[in-house]
């Protein structure tokens, strides 16, 4: 069920403009308006999900899909072989700044570990 209040629910309805990658039933993934690495895309659900933290095992195939996905971007902004990271921030103690499921993937730099 889609969240008019939510950003990227209007960005997966077409209604706020984003640089989209891919779009399935299930995900939509868009590069991201402030980007942190070289290749720095968002994949969504497109259903609204406020965060990992609402997962259940109904949510089975659509991450299934989200990774598939995720790791095919990755071969195609060939990040696959250097390295990348694929990240969700749960909560605002975590850094999440949008209250919708999204994984972060970015690559094309040396990443930090820990992330801070
Ligand atoms: P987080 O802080 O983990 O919730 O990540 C939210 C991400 O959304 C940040 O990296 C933002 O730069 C990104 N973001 C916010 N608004 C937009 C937008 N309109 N289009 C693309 N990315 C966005």
């Amino acid at each position: 069920m889609a969240n008019e209040d939510c950003l990227f629910c209007r960005i997966a309805a077409l209604e706020v403009p984003a640089d989209i990658v891919f779009e399935d039933d299930l995900i939509v993934a868009f590069r991201d308006i402030s980007p942190k690495a070289p290749v720095h895309i968002l994949l969504i659900s497109r259903e609204h999900i406020t965060s990992a933290a609402s997962l259940t095992d109904a949510n089975g195939p659509m991450l299934g899909r989200l990774f598939a996905v995720a790791a095919q971007l990755a071969r195609d902004e060939n990040i696959a072989r250097s390295g990348f990271r694929l990240t969700t921030n749960s909560g605002a103690g975590a850094g999440q700044s949008v209250n919708h499921l999204h994984f972060h993937l970015m690559g094309g730099r040396q990443m930090g570990w820990p992330p801070g």
